[in-house]
């Protein structure tokens, strides 16, 4: 088997549980090391992803599909996990880069770890999150510790092919971009919804951040761990949000196949 990895922090220190679980040592998420275990024929997969399709919640998918809510919901944690790595590779051109904070209402399970504020959202127990988004109009967003340079910068270095145009806001966390290979184009806060008429704004990850956040709210509260896979969901509804449900559907399943294969 590939070596296991944290599927929420990449992490690869983890403990083997007495159940075969892994914890992660870093943010001691809880999961299940093996890949897709078919204990769903072809046919329950795609009833399943149709309705997951349509944002229905795993106890209609377990009405309407007649399988077992437990395996609706491991079926859903599979379907999530394959599309997190469903992402753009690389981001080239113009590209928006931007933080934000979701959540608030934590369903409480943990919530000990990780209140640590920071000076921006500082008090909140809100998380933040990273994100870039390229003109093209592809976004890809990821749970981050904290909203520091150290954090984001090696993020936007990995993510954003050097010669890019990188747009963001006046944080000081941006400071510095234009020394590590790209053309920085910084917006003043106090503007940052306006567009200057130069194409240096940031208003594609702001809507998606509107997005994100209609859709996690809708969700009326998450376990904050399993965040990182809601995120993936809704990074990728977005990314795909242009296409038809059926090209969708085939796409899910060939990620699903490609997870069984390795
Ligand atoms: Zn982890």
């Amino acid at each position: 088997m590939a070596r296991i990895i944290c599927p929420r922090c990449h992490c690869e220190k983890l403990y083997r549980m007495s159940t075969g679980k892994r914890r992660c040592s870093h943010c001691r998420y809880d999961f299940h090391p093996h890949r897709l275990p078919l204990y769903l024929t072809r046919d329950q997969w795609k009833s399943i992803i149709t309705w997951f399709l349509l944002e229905q919640s795993s106890q209609t998918i377990a009405n309407k599909t007649g399988i077992e809510r437990k395996r609706v919901l491991r079926a859903l944690t599979w379907i999530r996990r394959a599309l997190i790595r469903d992402v753009p590779a690389v981001f080239s051109g113009t590209v928006e880069v931007d933080e934000t904070y979701v959540g608030g209402r934590w369903k409480n399970k943990r919530t000990s770890i990780r209140e640590k504020g920071t000076k921006r959202g500082r008090g909140t127990k809100k998380q933040p999150v990273f994100g870039i988004l390229c003109r093209n109009g592809l976004v890809w967003a990821e749970i981050v510790d904290n909203v520091e340079a150290a954090t984001l910068q090696p993020l936007i270095t990995s993510k954003v092919k050097k010669g890019s145009i990188v747009c963001s806001d006046s944080w000081r966390a941006y400071t510095g971009i234009a020394s590590k290979g790209f053309v920085h184009r910084m917006i003043n806060h106090g503007e940052r919804v306006y567009s200057d008429g130069k194409g240096n704004h940031i208003n594609g990850l702001e809507g998606f951040w509107g997005y994100l956040k209609r859709k996690l709210a809708a969700k009326g509260g998450i376990r904050r761990e399993k965040l990182f896979l809601y995120l993936g969901e809704y990074v990728w509804r977005y990314n795909h949000r242009k296409e038809s449900e059926k090209v969708k559907l085939k796409r899910i399943l060939e990620l699903l196949e490609k997870e069984v294969g390795g």
